[in-house]
């Protein structure tokens, strides 16, 4: 038998932080999300491969933990869900890296890209702010739909730069 079995430090840690770290994903993008658009969809449906990923990670290191097995098990599960991740990159990474307006790039874990991940657009801070001056809080119920937002630009022309080209959505008309 190997020596090394039995080690679950790792897994402890992770199952111990229980369904938070899921909630703290779910949670802002659940209520944050703009509901104008199909880039927005896309968006949406990327979260929730994104919280499916947090959940099998989370229900793996319980289960090394219930079962008394190892963390080097985690290895091939952390491969799994990457490879999975990466054969579906362009759903699970659906962002534009760079403003479509000015065209500066995002920064990656910054409080922008946090924007991009929850908005219909991509646009950097200073595009949105020039662009669509704040008109209502951006905390808002999902079931209440609120008046038509039709006085921003319309949205029958995402611009993709051709990262989501192999998607399947058509279009709205
Ligand atoms: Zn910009």
């Amino acid at each position: 038998m190997m020596g090394d079995m039995g080690n679950t430090a790792i897994s402890e840690w992770i199952a111990g932080l229980g369904v938070y770290p899921l909630l703290v994903m779910l949670v802002p993008s659940i209520t944050l999300f703009r509901k104008r658009g199909r880039e927005v969809m896309v968006k949406q449906t990327a979260s929730v491969l994104h919280a499916i990923i947090v959940f099998l990670i989370t229900a793996a290191a319980m289960a090394i933990v219930a079962y008394e097995l190892s963390d080097l098990l985690m290895i091939p599960v952390v491969l799994v869900i990457g490879g999975a991740a990466y054969l579906l990159r362009k759903r699970v990474f659906p962002y534009r890296l760079t403003c479509p307006e000015c065209g500066r790039r995002h920064a990656l874990f910054s409080a922008e890209f946090r924007n991009v991940y929850v908005m219909d657009d991509s646009l950097c801070n200073e595009c949105r702010a020039r662009l669509n001056p704040p008109q209502r809080p951006v905390v808002e119920q999902r079931t209440v739909d609120p008046e038509p937002d039709d006085e921003l630009e319309p949205d029958d022309e995402p611009e993709w730069d051709g990262t989501l080209d192999d998607q399947d959505y058509e279009d709205d008309e």
